[in-house]
């Protein structure tokens, strides 16, 4: 076998957690090996997820806006998509995030062991690797491997059928596409199919896209969508795919228990991830992993075994690479022996559909559930200068703010660029601040940005009457 390697701290998992760790700790000094089953650093993140994603989803957008500038007075020809030079265009954006990382382990003499690994024992993990297998012993271990798509037990096994990464892979472009799951990941895709010429349906079981964000939010995105795609179907579930030659026969049942058929060139599956907890034999190193895959952590990312963290997605919702990445400077620095708290007030959620939504905080479904007391700003982006110059006045920014104090609590945001918006009310929530401090403070005009300003001003009454 390649033989054996010890480090101080072992990271089990490359991904935006795992690196970020294995970089931290490096950095303060500890002898650091970074396990990683692929050959390119950077986890679901950079290869198959976030990055991806939005290569194609900076195409998408640039194809609808042509396509809707004909409503300007400005009209483009049909667009001609070379999917191979869209998708070299997609694995060189990925490429240099990931060779960069291979840069920067090297610069910090990060070693990385190629291969899959999983515990022995609690101070050793077994790495299998193309030639052979290489033991890696640890004093402190960070484990950050992550998840992978929940996959339906009923379907058959069929290309055709794809996940979130056979969607990225861009084979084709299918005619009819069924969108199974209308969660953030299963509309940015649609999003980038609808862009490419695909007829999509998207069916949910629950009332509402995006299940879990406000209704009201919602909305304006649905409401674009359903101009755009065949079919969006609430409240109904799949209960078959039949692979036939001319397609994939799929089963719907919708809320009143009654049973349709229809027939799509491909079906994309996103009903959501589950973490791989389960598949690295953690209980070889007495760690502790419920019956999901989950491992539980304290707020240092620790496990039940005290030289043993856990960070990203396997820790648990949300599935975020940005608080992967807390949470790997949280367990990296814990490791180094200062006393650090993963303590953040909120964590932000973007959907980068067309048009974003983004939320953070309190929101008003989780103020409803939980009991908590709000009051509330609203400002519709049909007032906004910068919105209606877009030509896209369909947006809402909605502040939730403590009665109490006029603390800001939470926000959600519907817009082009919600995703972009949503950073400066995260830092107000971070920092304590109220509804006089937004208001109060000068925004440039005309910026989108503005809308935060005016949903406080619209909460304090400072404006009232929208144009
Ligand atoms: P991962 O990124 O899952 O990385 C885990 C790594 O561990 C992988 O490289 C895996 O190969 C490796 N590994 C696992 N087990 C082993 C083993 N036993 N041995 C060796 N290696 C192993 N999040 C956002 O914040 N913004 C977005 O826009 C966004 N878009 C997304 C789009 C898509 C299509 C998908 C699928 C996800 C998206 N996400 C997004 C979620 C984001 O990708 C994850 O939250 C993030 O990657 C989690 O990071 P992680 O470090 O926990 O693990």
């Amino acid at each position: 076998g390649p033989g054996d390697v010890h480090g101080e701290v072992v990271v089990l998992g490359s991904g935006p957690g795992g690196y970020t760790a294995a970089f931290r700790a490096a950095d303060l000094g500890k002898k650091v090996v970074l396990i990683e089953r692929y050959p390119s650093l950077g986890g679901v993140c950079l290869n198959v997820g976030c990055i991806p994603s939005k290569a194609l989803l900076h195409v998408a957008k640039v194809i609808t806006e042509a396509e809707e500038m004909g409503a300007h007075g400005v009209s483009f020809g049909k667009p001609k998509v070379d999917l191979d030079e869209l998708r070299a265009f997609k694995d060189s954006v990925i490429g240099q995030l990931t060779g960069g990382l291979s840069g920067l382990a090297k610069g910090r003499k990060v070693e990385v062991v190629t291969g899959y690994g999983k515990f022995t024992g609690p101070n050793m993990i077994a790495v299998e690797g193309e030639d052979g297998v290489t033991t890696v012993s640890f004093d402190q271990c960070i484990i950050a491997a992550g998840s992978e798509p929940v996959n339906l037990p009923f379907l058959p096994e069929d290309d055709r059928i794809i996940d979130s990464t056979g969607a990225l892979e861009l084979k084709d472009i299918p005619k009819r596409m069924l969108i199974l799951g209308g969660g953030i990941i299963g509309l940015e895709m649609a999003c980038v199919y609808d862009a490419l010429g695909s007829d999509i349906t998207v069916v949910e079981f629950m009332d509402q896209l995006m299940p879990g964000a406000d209704k009201d939010i919602v909305k304006p995105l649905h409401k674009r969508i359903e101009g755009r795609y065949e079919n969006i179907l609430l409240k109904t579930k799949v209960t078959g795919v039949e692979a036939l030659k001319k397609g994939l026969k799929v089963t719907f049942e919708d809320a009143k228990g009654e049973l349709t058929t229809d027939t799509f060139d491909k079906v994309l599956v996103a009903v959501g991830r589950k973490p791989n907890g389960a598949l690295i034999d953690a209980e070889k190193a007495g760690v502790a992993v419920d019956e999901r895959g989950f491992i539980a952590v304290d707020s240092q990312q620790r496990t039940g075994v005290a030289h043993i963290f856990a960070i990203g997605d396997l820790v648990g919702q949300p599935m975020l690479a940005h608080k992967a990445v807390h949470e790997g400077k949280v367990a990296a620095e814990v490791c180094a022996g200062h006393n650090r708290h993963f303590d953040a007030r909120l964590i932000p959620s973007v959907a980068y559909t067309d048009p974003e939504v983004a939320w953070c905080g309190v929101t008003e479904t989780d103020a409803k559930a939980k009991g908590i007391a709000y009051e509330k700003g609203v400002f519709p982006w049909a007032a906004s200068g910068r919105s209606l110059s877009n030509g896209r006045s369909e947006g809402i920014t909605k502040l939730l703010f403590d009665p109490e104090d006029d603390r800001v609590i939470g926000a959600c945001i519907v817009g082009t660029n919600a995703g972009d918006l949503i950073s400066e009310v995260a830092l107000a929530i971070e920092m304590g601040a109220d509804a006089v401090d937004l208001g109060h403070t000068i925004h440039p005009h005309p910026t989108l940005s503005e809308t935060v300003n005016f949903a406080a001003e619209m909460f304090e009454g400072t404006i009232t009457d929208l144009m």
